[in-house]
């Protein structure tokens, strides 16, 4: 194949690249500031080569005065105790003003991470919607009342804050996932401190901008820039800190569970997939092998619920492939700025060697690249790009078909009967997603039923709402996200056992 046969979107000038680089500090207790030795790191453009944003680098220093803000701000109960229409206020006014900011961290958003303008724009457009689902839940959340324990007897079950909570994120979906946590968080009337990857900081930053303009009281979200050591460590070890909900690879996560297990604070974890496509003979094979396309490109195929594997009906496999390869020549690959554009940059050229060599390994293991396999070259960009790359003939020993590729790369597996599909969609170490295309009701809902993954699709490729919880089963998590079980994590539980009257008979028997 050369790149001719593929859609390329050469460089734009459509959206100007800032001047200057977008300056990135630490928010610790209300205040913007550098770090106390006055250490920085860059980020350039995985798309463009050029400087995007400087920021401060965080050591320990700011770590503890992040965290001690953040105690404070919860124990003095300027958010934990106030009411739950009060929080809603506020975080009905970060929704607007994310919504008034759009273009603005949608082109930070794109620079630092590489991704289409357009996606940008609908990640952080979309973050304001989990914002108000999430203020909807700060007024409505309560416990369990017990009014049948006996005439003398009221229980309650109250549901109050966790505590302060650290939130770890990636790179990934930067303004997303921060925003499927913190007012989940908030509603629940947490303090937080928040540490983004050290490749996406920028959109982060602005939203700090944004809480305060709302007018969040100071030390209630603090933000500390930096990398996992030492900053994600100590958020994770310090004693002050209650939870920590982390996303990120799965590695690191069992590392973070590691090291809170020292004080034994909750740890919530979003994590890695081999999230499987399962497509019957039966299914709507065009709208089935557009959502395939789809669920292995979007983001570079740099997304948690890529849909790297798909397991076809051997009547259909051949067919099947074909159709995808032809729409994987259409797929717009290019210049994040160009809103034509439908697939960006790699995130990082240690990334992308990463991608080649999972690519590389398949082949020596015996399967087939049926499309792409190697380096785009984008004309006129300076950044790193990888072929829309289908892999055929893949057993399920071989390592692509385990293993987190992170990359616009899909493999292709077949099956014959639907014991077979649901073992081969099973067999992985992960379950984050999974989604099963046919016409029948019944082989749907016997494959929702046994698949082993948080959420299952039919017919149906990454639809999501904030009212639909979402989270992994085995290596792909512990813990919820959005929806009223998101809520749910930052809470604890606590009983109240009241007697009425004094009806209590005395224990020690008087002599
Ligand atoms: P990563 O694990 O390398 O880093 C994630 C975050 O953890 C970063 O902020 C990083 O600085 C920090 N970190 C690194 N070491 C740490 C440590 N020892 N202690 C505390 N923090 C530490 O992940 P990534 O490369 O940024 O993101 C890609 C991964 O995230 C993929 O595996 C992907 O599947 C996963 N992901 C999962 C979901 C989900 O919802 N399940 C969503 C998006 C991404």
């Amino acid at each position: 194949m050369t790149t001719h046969d593929l859609t390329l979107i050469a460089a734009t000038d459509a959206i100007g690249i800032p001047a200057e680089p977008f300056r990135v500090r630490h928010l610790i207790g209300g205040a913007w500031q550098g770090s106390a030795n006055g250490e920085t790191f860059e980020r350039h453009s995985p798309a463009h080569g050029v400087l995007v944003s400087r920021s401060a680098k965080g050591g320990e220093a700011e770590t503890n005065a992040a965290i001690a803000a953040a105690r404070s701000a919860f124990d003095s109960g300027v958010w934990s105790r106030i009411s739950g229409k009060q929080r809603a206020s506020v975080m009905l006014r970060v929704a607007d003003l994310i919504e008034r900011d759009v273009e603005r961290m949608a082109l930070l958003e794109t620079l630092e991470s590489g991704k289409p303008i357009t996606q940008s724009r609908g990640e952080v457009a979309g973050a304001a919607d989990l914002w108000r689902y999430a203020a909807s839940l700060a007024r409505t959340l309560h416990g369990d009342s017990h009014n049948t324990l006996g005439e003398d007897m009221l229980g309650v079950v109250l549901k109050e804050p966790i505590g302060v909570v650290s939130i770890i994120t990636p790179w990934n979906f930067p303004f997303w996932i921060l925003s499927q946590k913190l007012p989940f968080a908030l509603a629940a009337g947490c303090t937080c401190v928040i540490k983004p990857s050290e490749m996406t900081s920028a959109t982060t930053v602005m939203m700090g901008e944004l809480l305060i303009e709302a007018g969040l009281p100071a030390g209630v979200v603090n933000i500390v820039l930096g990398y996992g050591q030492p900053v994600g460590s100590l958020m994770t070890t310090h004693p002050d800190v209650d939870m920590v909900t982390f996303t990120g690879s799965t590695a690191v996560g069992k590392s973070i569970t590691a090291a809170a297990s020292a004080t034994l604070k909750k740890v919530a974890l979003e994590l890695g997939g081999k999230n499987p496509q399962v497509i019957f003979p039966d299914a709507d094979l065009e709208n089935a092998a557009d959502a395939v396309t789809f669920g292995v490109y979007f983001n570079v195929g740099q997304c948690c619920n890529s849909s790297s594997r798909i397991i076809v009906h051997e009547d259909i496999a051949d067919d099947f492939v074909a159709r995808v390869v032809e729409l994987s020549r259409q797929v717009a690959f290019g210049d994040p700025l160009d809103p034509e554009t439908q697939v960006g940059a790699i995130v990082t050229p240690e990334h992308q060697a990463k991608i080649d060599a999972c690519v590389r390994q398949a082949v020596a293991d015996g399967a087939n690249v049926r499309l792409g396999g190697g380096i785009l070259s984008v004309p006129g960009l300076d950044g790193q790009f990888y072929e829309p790359t289908v892999i055929a003939g893949v057993r399920p020993e071989m390592a692509i078909a385990r293993e987190e590729v992170f990359g616009p790369v899909l493999s292709v597996l077949t099956f014959r009967t639907a014991d077979e599909a649901i073992a081969l969609a099973n067999d992985a170490s992960y379950g984050l997603s999974a989604g099963v295309w046919s016409e029948n009701i019944h082989t749907c809902l016997d494959f929702a039923r046994r698949a082993q993954a948080g959420t299952v699709w039919t017919n149906t490729w990454m639809d999501g709402f904030p009212e639909l919880t979402f989270g992994g089963m085995k290596q792909s998590g512990q813990g919820r996200e959005i929806g009223p079980y998101g809520l749910d994590e930052f809470l604890e539980v606590k009983t109240v056992a009241m007697r009425i009257g004094r009806t209590r008979a005395p224990w020690v028997r008087k002599r």
